[in-house]
């Protein structure tokens, strides 16, 4: 065996925690991922244990399937829509208005043949830019390239954390997030509030999405009591913003 396929967060735990008997082994040339992209210290992890190259392969969510294909022509995070299940937009940060090729958007999707469910217009968290002209590969279908996430969802791992329905979690009570990568490649939240920590462990507990994510290991919570007044601000704007992600 020489290739493996998974998603990020699976491939991630597969290599920490087999660690010396991938290394001992070195047979493994390509990995190959469903979602987005991984980070650097997943990505020197996978080469220190003989892996050469790393793809995403599929880009997709839960809710609404899969969305794009990478090809053999494509660089790391070019994907071809799946333009027979799935209608894709990129449209203004602000405004719901259709970009042009070129411009970085949030990425919207319609699933044509989704049946458990409706998914209209949904607003993945990502963003993206169409890529112009045609692909080397002979496909016709359009591609763009995934960039970073924006502001409404995070996407942790494999999932999303709404920062709306955190906000409905904490009763309203103010807070800010900081999203890092540990040194091992797990993503960590650090979340400053005024509330007693035990308090906002037992509120987050009703959080299914981000319970799981602390389940398997993808996330690691930290919660730190801080005044309002001392959350961190933007060096520029003065701003204190509820999210601040720190990963690549
Ligand atoms: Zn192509």
């Amino acid at each position: 065996m020489n290739v493996l396929v998974g998603m990020p967060g699976t491939v991630h735990r597969l290599f920490l925690n087999e660690q010396q008997r991938l290394r001992d082994y070195g047979g493994i040339e390509k990995v190959f991922l469903g979602g987005e992209h991984i980070g650097e210290p997943t990505r020197a992890l996978l080469q220190d244990c003989g892996v050469t190259l790393v793809r995403s392969a599929i880009y997709g969510t839960v809710d609404a399937g899969p969305i794009g294909h990478a090809c053999s022509a494509g660089a790391d995070g070019v994907f071809h829509v799946m333009s027979a299940i799935q209608d894709v937009q990129i449209v203004d940060f602000e405004r719901d208005e259709a970009l042009a090729e070129g411009e970085p958007g949030r990425l919207l999707v319609t699933s044509r043949l989704r049946e458990g469910q409706t998914v209209q217009r949904y607003d993945i968290g990502d963003s993206a830019r169409w890529i112009s002209g045609p692909c080397a590969c002979g496909l016709s279908s359009p591609r763009f390239e995934l960039l970073q996430r924006h502001g409404k969802l995070v996407r942790i791992g494999t999932d999303f954390i709404s920062l709306t329905e955190l906000a409905q979690y904490l009763q309203q009570t103010p807070f800010q997030l900081i999203l890092e990568r540990g040194p091992d490649g797990r993503e960590c939240m650090r979340l400053f509030s005024d509330q007693e920590p035990a308090q906002v462990h037992r509120k987050l507990r009703d959080y299914p999405t981000l319970n799981t994510l602390i389940q398997t290991g993808l996330l690691t919570l930290q919660v730190e009591r801080c005044a309002v007044e001392r959350f961190r601000r933007n060096r520029h704007s003065g701003k204190t913003p509820v999210l601040i992600d720190t990963r690549d």
